[in-house]
């Protein structure tokens, strides 16, 4: 191929390939454990197989309507009223996507404008500042002090302007394992209350939280609900990351706005796999039980890692432990977690990525989605550092 000569004016000159797929490909060379990309490595369930290859073979190839089969839309919204009162019509508020990435990529693009301001809490997950750059909008940091990482309400009253167009909550939270309470959205909600300003809730992990704690979803908020999208992935939740499907919750006007970009960004996902879904939310009640089925891998890798050197950080929700290694070593969270991948073989996730400015805690991300014996020989390789 030749080399393209001409100058390229990059829209996100600060962006290079993602920790994720960076750790990820260095686990492999390494063969070392991985814990740092966030997925399951054990499978869904065989039924959900059944289910999408049953679809593929009776002919569900084609194209679905743009915001997704209207069973699993039905689906969604039933689920949701159920678990937290939010009513959401299928036709006109729900629409299924690529995964919870592209819902997030697309209300982006929707709705905010250039020079539109965007509030994001670091650590953030890594799609959201490249997609508020690319609309030419500027994202307003405000950092979550470890090792609690809550939200500081008059913090975030202090950076909201008329130029305020959004702001980004994620709960449970990732990477930190953070949740926010009734009375975080109840202080969100009075705090925009007579604005603007719309809200992206990122709840991805809303049926991983631990210990009895219940999922605080905007859908429980009415005035809060009535200027959000919800985003969600089925990939998460029923072990098929790979899948990328996931879904977005609004009010029909924005909804109306959503898909205005949706339609020209995707137009529709998988069908097959909406298919799947759909027969597999009629009969399985398997989201409720998920908060038990993490819970135990939780309490299983911070038991067998307790005596470690490591600190260990508070997991209240999704499939993440922070280790501070403060005690161990003096290198950068990008050195440590690369020596720790090629010289132990356990790779982990520098949560220096998840900042705009590089603050190094000297805390590694470690993803506890993993089959028991996979956890205890990562725990043995954790008390071996
Ligand atoms: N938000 C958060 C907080 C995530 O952790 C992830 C992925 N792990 C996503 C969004 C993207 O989800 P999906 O894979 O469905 O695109
Ligand atoms: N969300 C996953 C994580 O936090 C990664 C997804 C991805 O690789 N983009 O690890």
């Amino acid at each position: 191929m030749p080399k393209f000569s001409a100058s390229i004016k990059s829209k996100l000159p600060k962006v290079g390939t993602t920790i994720f797929s960076k750790m990820s490909a260095l686990a492999a060379t390494e063969k070392a454990l991985n814990l740092s990309q966030g997925f399951p490595d054990f499978d869904c369930s065989p039924a959900l197989t059944s289910l999408g290859t049953k679809a593929m073979n009776s002919g569900m190839n084609q194209y679905a309507p743009m915001p997704g089969l209207i069973s699993l839309r039905e689906q969604i919204a039933q689920k949701t009223e159920e678990l937290y009162t939010g009513v959401y019509h299928p036709e006109t508020e729900i629409t299924i996507t690529a995964g919870a990435t592209q819902a997030i990529f697309t209300a982006i693009l929707a709705t905010v404008a250039e020079n539109d301001e965007v509030v994001i809490f670091t650590p953030a997950y890594d799609c959201y500042e490249p997609a508020i750059d690319l609309v030419g909008a500027k994202a307003i940091h405000i950092e979550l002090q470890g090792p609690e990482y809550r939200i500081d309400w008059e913090q975030v009253k202090k950076v909201i302007s008329q130029r305020t167009r959004m702001i980004i909550i994620n709960t449970p939270h990732n990477p930190t394992g953070t949740i926010m309470s009734a009375q975080d959205m109840q202080k969100l909600e009075k705090l925009l209350h007579n604005t603007d300003i719309l809200v992206l809730s990122d709840e991805v992990y809303e049926h991983i939280i631990f210990d009895g704690y219940d999922h605080q979803s905007v859908a429980r908020f009415p005035k809060l609900a009535e200027r959000s999208f919800i985003v969600s992935s089925f990939g998460k939740t029923y072990h098929t990351t790979g899948w990328k499907i996931g879904y977005c919750l609004a009010p029909a006007e924005l909804m109306k706005e959503f898909r205005k970009a949706h339609q020209y960004n995707v137009f529709s996902v998988h069908t097959p796999s909406q298919q799947a879904y759909s027969e597999y939310l009629a009969t399985s009640n398997d989201h409720l039980e998920l908060k038990e089925f993490y819970q135990h891998k939780r309490d299983l890798f911070r038991d067998s890692i307790k005596s470690s050197r490591f600190q260990l950080g508070e997991t209240a929700g999704s499939y993440f432990q922070l280790l501070d290694y403060s005690k161990i070593s003096e290198e950068d969270d990008i050195t440590f977690a690369e020596r720790l991948t090629k010289e132990f073989k356990i790779a982990s996730i520098p949560t220096s990525v998840f900042y705009s400015r590089k603050v190094d805690e000297k805390v590694l991300r470690f993803c506890f989605a993993k089959k028991d014996e996979t956890l205890l020989q990562a725990a043995e390789i954790i008390n071996s550092i």
